[in-house]
């Protein structure tokens, strides 16, 4: 062995071992056959309580039949980057749609929600004199951007709306060229959606403009899962729409809503768009699908919330606490690594998954189950998760 290869080995054995002193080794959970509302996970039938399946979709006869189809019409892959020749009809169809959708100018689908966040950080902060205004637990993706771009950054404390004035009247903010605030519409930790109402307020009285992530409201929040915008009637006062179509949508993949010069500067100038190969024909088309479904089936989005106030109801009743949740996405506080980590095991062992959080993902001391439910639960399936939840938690001594 060279003494190359001996430094690389050997960091990545010392590493692996604190990971491993940490609870933080990673081992991948294999799904055999479907995901969905009751999943087999490494071989255990369980209900799962960690997907973002909101919406079920992924099984849709509909979806599948359009990623079939699109793939008898126009192949497997494209082979290119969207600007050489990597932007078929069923790209340019679905950004009609999704523009139509979202009651905007144009839109542009990104490979995921992961690369639209960086790339619209990236391009629409491109000097110091730009400032970048974050929400402190916005998701890695928008801390990533934030990186890359050439911004100066200032971040408020979660949800903090006297400190997000402040930054706003500060020297930086009033030497700056251009200001964006950006929040995740809600909060895929604690499920606590972003006040846009006094975000647009603020934004508009000091000159900033507003990026919001939508990757769980997509689907899941304003009419026909619209987004948090539209759920607060701010659609033509949020600058920056991002959507995913990872999460609800059933595929893979993110996007960016907005005025065409928007769209039209990010084709240009956008570097994981502009760099990395575009979808496959079959996830347009599951997209466009999905969307179709989004305005067809109402009765999915009713069903998802009624299946989380049920289970938040139930978690309530049982004594935990919900921490600051609004939406589907429930955390179940625990507030200690080892003692979240064994909840989790030992949930799964009694046929229910559902994540543990912990350090340094969320705060020390914050950490917590987080559980998602979909539109496709049933009763029993909620009714068997609480009383499991009840069971363990009485037995590790939570409630
Ligand atoms: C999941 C997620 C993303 C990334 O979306 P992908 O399409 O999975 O890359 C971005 N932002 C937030 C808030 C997310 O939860």
């Amino acid at each position: 062995m060279t003494a190359k290869t001996d430094s690389l080995m050997d960091f990545l054995d010392a590493e692996l071992a604190s990971l491993k002193s940490e609870g933080r080794f990673a081992k991948l959970r294999v799904v055999t056959g479907h995901q969905a509302p009751v999943s087999v996970v490494d071989g255990r039938r369980v209900v799962n309580l960690t997907s973002n399946n909101y919406l079920d979709l992924t099984e849709h006869p509909k979806l599948k039949a359009a990623a079939k189809d699109a793939i008898d019409r126009c192949g497997t892959g494209t082979a290119a980057v969207r600007p050489i020749i990597g932007t078929m009809e069923i790209h340019r169809d679905l950004e009609e749609k999704l523009a139509k959708f979202k009651g905007t100018e144009a839109a542009l689908v990104f490979q995921s929600g992961f690369t639209v966040n960086v790339a619209c950080c990236q391009s629409l902060m491109t000097s110091e004199s730009d400032l970048l205004i974050s929400d402190a637990l916005n998701h890695a993706s928008i801390i990533d951007g934030a990186r890359l771009s050439k911004a100066k950054r200032a971040i408020y404390p979660h949800r903090d709306m006297k400190a997000l004035e402040t930054i706003l009247k500060s020297p930086d903010a009033a030497a700056a060229r251009r200001k964006m605030i950006v929040t995740d519409g809600v909060f895929s930790m604690d499920g606590d959606v972003a006040p846009l109402p006094d975000i647009v307020a603020l934004a508009e009285k000091h000159g900033a403009f507003v990026m919001v992530d939508d990757a769980h409201a997509s689907g899941v929040m304003g009419p026909n899962g619209r987004g948090t915008p539209a759920h607060f009637g701010l659609s033509d006062r949020v600058q920056v729409q991002i959507g995913t179509l990872s999460k609800a949508v059933g595929a893979v993949g993110g996007y960016v809503a907005g005025e065409r010069r928007l769209i039209d500067y990010l084709i240009a100038t956008a570097r994981p768009f502009i760099f990395s190969s575009s979808h496959p024909p079959s996830v347009m088309a599951t997209c466009s699908a999905a969307v179709d479904v989004m305005l067809e089936e109402p009765e999915r989005i009713r069903r998802l919330w009624d299946n989380a106030d049920y289970f938040k109801a139930g978690l309530k009743k049982l004594g935990f606490d919900t921490g600051a949740s609004e939406t589907p996405i429930t955390p179940v506080m625990v507030g200690d690594t080892a003692k979240a980590q064994a909840f989790s095991k030992r949930l799964f062992e009694e046929g229910v998954f559902a994540l543990s959080i912990c350090f340094p993902i969320v705060a020390r001391g914050k950490d917590r189950l987080r559980t998602i439910v979909s539109s496709g639960h049933t009763r029993a399936d909620l009714d068997l998760a609480l009383e499991k939840f009840g069971q363990v938690g009485r037995e590790l001594g939570l409630i």
